[in-house]
């Protein structure tokens, strides 16, 4: 037994530890867990704790079905949310097959072999997400029309307002797990708050950000309301993103940084970028996994719609934030796009590979675009080589489809299975007959 392992042996003890929770993540990105005694974890970090895959997203083909839980002793924490004594805590998991390779189907394992990758190009990756989610009255849990917890909208400060209170009490909870915060608000729509998370390397970031979605619905329901990593719940107000911001270490160096450079972007970091956008199309299934992120990225409030990048351009895909003078090392990339309802791991993993690729093939930046995008017409926007984002899920699988980066960067078992699993998400949403459709032609035709 290693250190790491040793440790949380002892700390289980003079916690009082009954019940520990091995985590891991579904291809589409739902949480997993399995509860074992204390005395079962010596031979889960020799062996693993045997599951049935096949009854999980993405997991197993038939023959495959037997697969173990290996826990990672660095990410051991007690759950504030389970109480003191006796308490609960939770590991992330490996999966591996029964012989001890890792499974082919495991989120985590696709996002290391991403690192991986950038590791042997001498880059060690870091993201910090801004996360945006809906506070809704809990009647939305059982499909009611949802129903905003308060009227405010983006930095209102509401007198004894609910909002505040939530993110005090989520805060506390994360911080006590080990996960910092940098800023918390209100967002513009009615309930819709935002907490971002100290930058943190992206394994480490993908499992907080698991952590963080389960703090977040746990706290919602302590407070008898409903948490909402939904896209696009109300039509009329802006939707929820996950924009994430991210950079490259060759050491301590910021690998992006360059005095002088424009926006202080180095050669590095404007071919990062370069390869976001040239691959973009392919990979936004992966960021936007759902019928409704589609709903979001075309319906303005301040979301990205065009495979673009610009300075301050709410409408790009990628933005260039503001940068400190002389702080090198906080520049950075914001991808803003991404939602918080993908699988962080997988959704983390194709937008290292898409950057790193614009590194690799010395990818061309092309011109940024400060215009308003919106207000261009269609043909403006082709001269200009201006390409949206896809439209659909439908146009994202396609995109998807073709793409030799997103296969090689999942894996062709991921990549299969989640194109298969989104078709007919897709096939199921083309059957609706919608509200829309019988308001609209059901008077006329
Ligand atoms: N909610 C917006 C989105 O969907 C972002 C708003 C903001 O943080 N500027 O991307
Ligand atoms: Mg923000
Ligand atoms: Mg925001
Ligand atoms: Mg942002």
């Amino acid at each position: 037994m290693d250190r790491q392992q040793e440790f949380v042996l002892r700390t289980i003890e003079e916690r009082d530890i009954r019940f520990v929770r091995l985590w891991f993540t579904d291809v589409l990105g739902t949480l997993k867990s399995v509860a074992v005694a204390p005395a079962e974890l010596e031979g889960a970090f020799a062996e693993g704790i045997g599951f049935d895959g096949s009854a999980i997203e993405g997991f197993a083909r038939i023959y495959e079905a037997d697969m173990l839980a290996k826990p990672d002793p660095s990410t051991f924490q007690i759950l504030p949310w389970r109480g003191e004594s006796p308490g609960t805590a939770r590991m992330f998991c490996d999966i591996c097959l029964p012989d001890g390779s890792p499974s082919i189907a495991d989120p985590r394992q696709v996002l290391k072999r991403a690192l991986d990758k950038a590791s042997d190009a001498g880059f060690t990756f870091y993201t910090h997400p801004e996360i945006e989610f809906f506070l809704l009255d809990r009647s939305a849990q059982s499909g009611a029309d949802p129903v905003a917890i308060d009227t405010a909208g983006y930095f209102d400060h509401v007198p004894g307002g609910s909002g505040q209170d939530f993110r005090r009490s989520a805060i506390t909870m994360l911080e006590s797990m080990g996960i910092s915060v940098e800023f918390s608000h209100h967002e513009g729509a009615p309930g819709q708050n935002e907490i971002d998370l100290r930058y943190a390397d992206a394994l480490t970031m993908a499992d907080n950000i698991m952590t963080f979605r389960t703090v977040v619905k746990e706290v919602a329901l302590e407070q008898n309301i409903y948490a909402t990593f939904m896209p696009k719940v109300f039509a009329e107000h802006p939707g929820s993103g996950m924009h994430t911001h991210m950079s490259l270490f060759e050491g301590d160096t910021n690998a992006f940084y360059e005095a002088g450079g424009p926006y202080q972007l180095s050669t590095t970091g404007r071919r990062f970028i370069a390869g976001l956008l040239r691959h973009g199309a392919e990979f936004t299934a992966v960021t936007n996994q759902w019928v409704n992120s589609y709903k979001r990225l075309w319906g303005g409030g301040e979301a990205p719609a065009y495979l673009t990048w610009g300075h301050n351009n709410r409408s790009a895909m990628v933005r260039v934030p503001m940068y400190k003078p002389n702080k090198g090392n906080s520049s950075r990339v914001e991808v803003r796009t991404i939602d918080a309802a993908c699988n962080p791991y997988l959704a983390y993993a194709v937008l290292l590979a898409a950057g790193l690729k614009g590194i690799e093939e010395g990818y061309e930046l092309p011109a940024e675009t400060e215009d308003d995008v919106w207000r261009l017409t269609a043909d403006e926007r082709r001269a200009m080589g201006i390409d949206p984002l896809p439209a659909s899920l439908a146009e994202a699988i396609a995109a998807m489809e073709r793409s030799e980066l997103v296969a090689e960067t999942l894996g062709d078992h991921v990549f299969e299975y989640f194109l298969r699993n989104k078709r007919a998400e897709w096939d199921d949403y083309r059957n609706q007959v919608t509200a829309f459709e019988l308001s609209r032609y059901l008077p006329r035709l």
